[in-house]
């Protein structure tokens, strides 16, 4: 079952990637515990060993499990190959190793999901790979900042914490022109809202634990690519040992038949939340491309279909026992990292602990918070119960012990 290119990607997400006159006219794939997979004959064998065998040959390389969900995730990026990995870092990590050697350089966007920017320092430059970070909002200005060695342009736009929007098309330009390759993580948007692919991208990544999972329950990433490097994309998971296990990839595939109403309902919170807390005075800054006073916003106009439910405040000063009031109060929204389930989250963050190509210099505390999909004006009415919270915590003096 596939429903064709021409259709609208609500319907793919519907039907990618499915067979069930493969699997007596069951819906959904059947999940495949596995991994021997015998072989019937020494031809068979001989064969499976081959460069080019597109059967199942080992657990690791994949079962029918793993291959209906990859398929669908090639077919709705419209990818040469999709690769499941085992979480959406293991899927940046596999990205960059593929695209990198010993001597090359890596231009990596200020803005990175914190733990890419650790598999850069602490792993590729072991390895003798030079990274330099640059300003997301650098846009064509990249070509300055291209070197002979460079490789890889690592984007990620927004940036999952301060949401800076990219310019990924006039950085695809400028990396083609000298012949670099260029990856996004499009975990924020994903496929339904943003495809790299379609504006030159060579390799995209998602953490499928966030929205295509959407239920707070699964890690699992993928590495999807266009081009005649895509191959490069499976053989390094596989060397590495990387692939995801039969439940995860039967959850996530799963989650996609329902993530474009889902998103549709996280989107329309987050706008409901983000238009709510402008109009607060204990509020700075709200840092979301889909408002139009965002500095990304004529970019993110341009190239988004939508909006996901994750984006930014910065609060004006407070002390640490009004945030704290704030926060620790909350009934709907919980405080832990990732995002992307059903559920809202809130979540302090500190910028400057997480760049070095640029500096942030708004004072107050930032928070990160998740729009689920409740109803909003319940989430609302929480936030509102936790400013008064933060307003009585502030106005009392503060004890020191
Ligand atoms: C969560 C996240 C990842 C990593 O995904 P895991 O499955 O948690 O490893 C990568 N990029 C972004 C932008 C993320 O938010």
């Amino acid at each position: 079952m596939s429903a064709d290119k021409s259709t609208k990607i609500e319907t793919r997400l519907a039907h990618a990637g499915r067979s069930p006159r493969d699997h007596h006219g069951v819906v959904n794939p059947p999940v495949y515990h596995a991994s021997t997979i015998l072989q019937p004959s020494l031809a068979a064998w001989e064969a499976a060993g081959k460069p080019g065998y597109d059967g199942y040959l080992y657990g690791r390389f994949g079962t029918p499990t793993t291959r209906s969900f990859e398929t669908a995730i090639a077919e709705l990026y419209g990818a040469d190959d999709a690769v499941a990995v085992s979480s959406g870092l293991a899927a940046i990590a596999v990205a960059m190793t593929a695209h990198t050697k010993t001597g090359d350089h890596v231009l990596v966007t200020d803005s990175a999901y914190f733990p890419c920017r650790k598999f850069c320092e602490t792993v590729l430059r072991k390895y003798g790979v030079a990274i330099s970070y640059y300003d997301p909002t650098v846009g064509a200005g990249i070509a300055d900042l291209i070197r002979p060695e460079t490789s890889l342009i690592v984007t990620e736009s927004p940036g999952s914490v301060t949401f800076e929007i990219q310019d990924i098309p006039a950085i695809v330009a400028a990396a083609h022109a000298r012949g670099v390759k260029v990856m996004t993580d499009n975990t924020w948007a994903t496929a339904l809202y943003f495809n790299p692919l379609d504006h030159g991208v060579d390799v995209v990544v998602e953490a499928a634990t966030k929205y295509i999972s959407g239920h707070s329950d699964v890690m699992i990433g993928l590495v999807a690519g266009r081009g005649t490097d895509t191959p490069r994309l499976r053989a390094t998971a596989g060397a590495l040992g990387n692939c995801s296990g039969p439940d995860d990839l039967y959850l996530a595939q799963r989650g996609l038949r329902t993530m474009a109403v889902r998103i549709a309902r996280n989107q329309a919170n987050g706008l409901a939340l983000a238009r709510w807390l402008q109009t607060r005075p204990e509020v700075a800054r709200v840092l979301h491309p889909a408002l139009p006073d965002h500095p990304g916003h004529a970019l993110w106009q341009r190239d988004f279909r939508g909006a996901s439910g994750l984006f930014s405040i910065v609060l004006h000063p407070v002390e640490k026992p009004a945030l704290a009031a704030f926060l620790d109060g909350l009934k709907l929204f919980g405080m832990g990292a990732s995002w992307g389930g059903y559920e809202s989250l809130i979540m302090p963050a500190d910028p400057r602990a997480l760049r070095s190509a640029t500096s942030w210099d708004m004072p107050g505390q930032l928070l990160r918070i998740h729009a689920g999909l409740e109803d909003p004006g319940d989430l609302i009415a929480d936030l509102e119960s936790g400013f008064e919270r933060l307003a009585q915590a502030g106005s009392r003096p503060h004890m020191s012990p």
